[in-house]
């Protein structure tokens, strides 16, 4: 399963980016935690991973 590498940044409105590199190899499950930077605001995201947030790949 992959994850999406950028997230709408809920303080502002912006794009929020994946803070690690993630290659095709990588494989997220629900309960795994990533961190997502935001580009405008800078504010930081640590998103728990949920079935949601999983891409069928
Ligand atoms: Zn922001």
């Amino acid at each position: 399963m992959a994850i999406a590498e950028r997230i709408d940044c809920m303080e502002c409105g912006g794009t929020a980016y994946l803070a690690q590199p993630i290659g095709p190899e990588d494989d997220f499950e629900p309960g795994d935690s990533v961190v997502y930077l935001c580009g405008e605001c800078a504010q930081r995201w640590d998103v728990v991973v949920d079935e949601d947030d999983l891409i069928d790949d």
